[in-house]
């Protein structure tokens, strides 16, 4: 059966025979999650993609440019982090990036075909002053018509607005993992901050980006309660990034046992399955991945990627690399 028979036959279902649920916002079991992880490959990912034809562009890939606008001496301890200043990885600490370089990144990026501007900035979270200036970076790039983001840790009350003030399309904040693996991870901020903190972003407005890491040693059960826990936010995420570890040298993670790609890839699937419309994003650690398992993660429903130079201070695939293997499967960027 090719794909195109495939999306006839299968889009005539309603996604409640698919998913087994009957809606696309109902409760996902921990253990519900885990049993789709759980089934045999094939039927997973066709189940997944099947999922994916009711609602996107079956061909169709967003892209996305991520700048890191401040780097390293970060006062937290993720575990996997070469920003943490507590950690020596090597990374140069820079200060804030000027407002010029930051709107010249952004037109680069939309000249080679990004839709979507990311910020980054290495902070337990911003203060006043920070906000000045990226609320000035969020204006200056908005007007150049592309959407923005920013990832800049835990906001506090008031901060979300003046974000979404400014035109902020989506905040970034990533839950990591599953509650009960949380504290192998981070010790220096709570599940419920990230918590409060989502939910800061959406009562202002904003479209909520928060996704995982996997790869950081945690069992199938810990990927499951990562993924329930990202379904069950109400409603859940519009953008959902699935991060690979990228091992870096000085950090606690260094020398964590490798995860299987396909185990990578199943993630991937049960993220689309239990959030149906949300982009699910190819993150972190794309460039260790051969071509064959980006496939099978676009395959498993993966539609958007980071693409350009530098994913934060880890690599990220070259441009023309990404060119490459967007043509010779018969992708578009969105
Ligand atoms: S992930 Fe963010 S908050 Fe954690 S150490 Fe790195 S820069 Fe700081």
């Amino acid at each position: 059966m090719n794909l195109d028979s495939l999306t006839i036959s299968e889009t005539q279902n309603d996604s409640s025979s698919i998913t087994g649920k009957s809606d696309d916002s109902v409760y996902w079991s921990v253990a519900e999650v885990q049993s789709l992880l759980d089934t045999p490959f094939n039927d997973l990912i066709y189940r997944a993609q099947s999922i994916h034809r009711q609602h996107h562009d079956a061909n169709g890939v967003q892209l996305s440019t991520l700048i890191s606008v401040k780097t390293g001496g970060c006062p937290e301890d993720c575990g996997y982090c070469p920003q943490a200043a507590r950690y020596h990885t090597g990374v140069d600490n820079q200060d804030m990036l000027s407002l010029d370089e930051v709107v010249s990144a952004a037109a680069a990026a939309k000249a080679n075909g990004a839709s979507r501007f990311c910020m980054g900035a290495a902070w337990r979270g911003p203060k006043q002053r920070d906000m000045d200036k990226m609320t000035e970076m969020v204006r200056a790039v908005k007007s150049l018509g592309m959407e923005t983001c920013a990832t800049l840790g835990l906001l506090k009350p008031g901060q979300a607005q003046q974000l979404g003030d400014a035109g902020l399309d989506y905040y970034n904040h990533n839950l990591d993992t599953a509650p009960e693996f949380y504290e192998e991870i981070i010790t220096t901020r709570q599940y419920q901050d990230r918590l409060d903190t989502l939910q800061q972003v959406r009562n202002a407005g904003i479209n909520v980006c928060c996704g995982g890491i996997v790869g950081m040693g945690e069992t199938r059960l810990s990927r499951a309660g990562l993924i329930a826990q990202l379904a069950n936010l109400n409603p859940y995420p519009e953008s959902v990034p699935i991060n690979h570890l990228v091992q870096v040298q000085g950090t606690p993670l260094y020398g964590t046992a490798a995860l299987d790609p396909l185990e990578f890839v199943r993630t991937i699937a049960a993220a689309r399955i239990t959030m149906p419309k949300a982009m699910v994003r190819l993150s972190a650690g794309r460039q260790e991945m051969s071509d064959a398992v980006q496939a099978l993660c676009f395959l498993a429903g993966a539609n958007s990627i980071f693409y350009g130079d530098k994913l934060l201070t880890t690599g990220n695939p070259e441009t023309d690399r990404d060119r490459a293997l967007l043509d010779k499967l018969g992708l578009h960027a969105l």
